[in-house]
C-alpha cells in the first residue's frame, strides 16, 4: 500500500506557507509504515521541535488502474475518510530551502493519520464536503472540497499517469487553510460532514 499526498491543493494554505500557486499538483508518497496505528497515541518526534497538523480528505483506491481518464476516475474509489498529513515543518522548511525530498517531514512512523472510511453513496456530491479539525475541542481547521484546485477525479487522472494506482492506496487530497504546531497533550479530532472520523491524543 502506499499513500499519495497532493500538496498546495487550496489557495488560502499555499498563501499561508508563502507558497507559489502551482501549475501542476504538488505530488509526493509517504511509506506505509507512516500510518499511525489505530488507536495509537501520536509520540512527537524527537527530531522536531515544530509538527504541525494537516488535515485532509482521503480517497481510497479499490483497483489497479495507470493512465485513469478523468471521467473513468470515480470506478476507481468508492469510499472516503478523513486523515492528518503530520509535518515537520522546521524540518521540511530546512529541506524545501536546499531543494530535497521531504520524506523526513512528512513519512515518518505515525506521521499519516487514517480514519474510518465512508461509502461515497453517503454522500451527495463528494466535491461539495465540509471538513474540520479540532484541537482541544476547537476548530482550528476547516474546509470544503469544492475548494479544491485539483478536484479527486482530476488528481486521480493525474498521479496514475505516474504511479499504477493499487486497491488499498490512499490518497491525502492536500490540506486548507490554518495549519498548525501541536504540543504535548493536545488532543485533535476531525469531522468530516458533521461526523467524527478519527481523533488523536498528542504525547
Ligand atoms: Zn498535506
Amino acid at each position: 500500500m502506499k499513500i499519495i499526498c497532493i500538496g498546495r491543493n487550496y489557495t488560502a494554505h499555499i498563501a499561508e506557507l508563502e507558497n507559489e500557486k502551482p501549475t501542476d499538483p504538488v505530488v509526493f508518497i509517504k511509506p506505509d509504515s507512516s500510518v499511525l496505528p489505530k488507536e495509537q497515541d501520536f509520540y512527537i518526534p524527537e527530531f522536531s521541535n515544530d509538527i504541525h497538523y494537516e488535515v485532509e480528505v482521503l480517497v481510497k483506491i479499490k483497483k489497479v488502474g495507470k493512465h485513469i481518464e478523468e471521467k473513468f476516475a470515480p470506478k476507481y474509489y468508492d469510499e472516503i475518510g478523513l486523515g492528518i498529513d503530520f509535518t515537520a515543518r522546521d524540518v521540511q522548511q530546512k529541506l524545501k530551502e536546499k531543494g530535497l525530498p521531504w520524506e523526513k517531514a512528512k513519512g515518518f512512523d505515525g506521521a499519516s493519520v487514517v480514519g474510518k472510511w465512508v461509502s461515497k453513496e453517503d454522500y451527495s456530491d463528494v466535491n461539495n464536503l465540509n471538513f474540520s479539525l479540532l484541537k482541544n475541542n476547537e476548530i482550528v481547521q476547516d474546509g470544503n472540497t469544492n475548494l479544491m484546485l485539483w478536484k479527486i477525479d482530476e488528481i486521480i487522472a493525474y498521479v496514475s499517469k505516474y504511479f499504477t494506482l493499487k486497491k488499498g492506496d490512499i490518497i491525502f487530497t492536500g490540506t486548507p487553510a490554518g495549519v498548525g504546531s501541536v504540543k504535548t497533550n493536545d488532543y485533535l479530532s476531525g469531522k468530516l460532514e458533521g461526523v467524527e472520523m478519527f481523533n488523536v491524543n498528542i504525547k
